[in-house]
């Protein structure tokens, strides 16, 4: 006997999420279906709204509901720093600290295992936003926060090369990291743990 043609195609969309292998696909889509009929409607009323209604900032890429987002459109906050982190889950775990710069997100690492290169992340933009936000502010500094992980690292060197390659003899690029564990990801480190590896970032 074969699965209804809509069950196997829900276990399908549930398989292609980041994570999630056959067996567990399969689970989900039986959960659904031992639960009430409400619940997966709601389920999938949140997951329409999410695609409608959020968007990726034109400035710094993270998650907005509108054009930009509002770490972009809060003008007090400093201009003259900007953290780089992997994710918008990363950014709100920096945003815990009381950092009060601004952001870019790469959505993403390097990693030629899984075939992520640099054009699949927001590198091209991060340079060109740099350029203008030296052009304001001399003094600006670049804070590579990626995590301490092989891939975190190799991206870090490679956007300080690609930054130093460009005429910015002020530009200062620091990388977050002392008290990190190694292999972690910052989204899980606590906030005193994080503050710390924030305000003992190094020259990079
Ligand atoms: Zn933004």
């Amino acid at each position: 006997m074969n699965l209804p043609k809509s069950l196997e195609s829900l276990i399908e969309h549930f398989q292609s999420l980041p994570g999630i292998g056959p067996k567990t696909a399969e689970r989900l889509a039986f959960y659904f279906l031992k639960e009430n009929k409400m619940q997966a409607k709601s389920f999938a009323q949140a997951l329409e709204k999410v695609s409608e209604d959020l968007t990726l900032c034109k400035e710094c890429h993270n998650v907005s509901e509108s054009e930009l987002c509002s770490v972009c459109q809060d003008t007090s906050r400093k201009q003259n720093v900007v953290c780089v982190v992997e994710n918008p889950l990363n950014l709100i775990a920096i945003e815990k600290t009381g950092y009060t710069g601004l952001y870019h997100v790469l959505h993403g690492v390097l990693n030629p295992l899984k075939g992520v290169g640099i054009d699949d992340l927001y590198i091209e933009s991060l340079l060109k936003r740099v350029k203008k936000l030296y052009a304001l502010h001399p003094d600006l500094e670049v804070i590579l926060a990626t995590n301490p992980t092989m891939e975190g690292e190799s991206t870090a060197m490679y956007i300080k090369r690609v930054l130093r390659s460009e005429d910015m003899p002020n530009l200062k690029i620091t990388r977050i990291g002392r008290g990190l564990p190694t292999g972690g990801d910052m989204e899980y480190a606590d906030r005193s743990t994080l503050d710390n590896a924030l305000q003992g970032r190094v020259e990079f």
